[in-house]
């Protein structure tokens, strides 16, 4: 390789490497504080890369991230969602999916999003889980406690 090449190759690598870094999570904080804010950040890791899959044919909006723990009842005694849930830990977020803009109300069409999750989590310091393995679809999170 030549030296212009290999100088071209290191730029490149050290700006892949500045890049990941600035995603690195912070040291090891055992409390839920430090878990739930390397989860946000995970979580945001994942959501930027997902216009990646398949060349841009995947896109996302919100939808329910943090839910109070009234709001959790509810939604258990309407048999919609447990009360324990991980959204009232901030632990969890719920996704819109596109498809060539299109909206998705298939868990199926999860799965790509869901594998990238999974791939991805551990690197970010997080025990990802994905919805779309447990009859959730549209549902990420960072499992605590035994549960996701
Ligand atoms: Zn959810």
């Amino acid at each position: 390789m030549s030296a212009a090449k290999k100088a071209v190759v290191t730029a490149a690598t050290g700006a892949a490497a500045l890049a990941i870094g600035a995603f690195i999570p912070a040291p090891d904080d055992p409390s839920l504080s430090g878990y739930q804010r390397r989860c946000a950040n995970a979580l945001s890791v994942f959501v930027s890369q997902i216009p990646r899959i398949d060349r841009g044919q995947y896109s996302v909006s919100y939808g329910e991230a943090f839910r109070p723990q009234s709001v959790a009842a509810a939604y258990a005694r309407q048999g919609v969602g447990i009360a324990n849930s991980l959204h009232t830990q901030r632990l969890a977020i719920d996704l819109n999916l596109f498809i060539d803009g299109e909206f998705q109300t298939s868990s199926e069409a999860h799965r790509p999003l869901a594998d990238l999750w999974l791939a991805m989590g551990k690197q970010l310091g997080v025990e990802p889980a994905a919805g779309y393995y447990f009859n959730d679809g549209n549902h990420y999170s960072c499992a605590w406690g035994n549960r996701k």
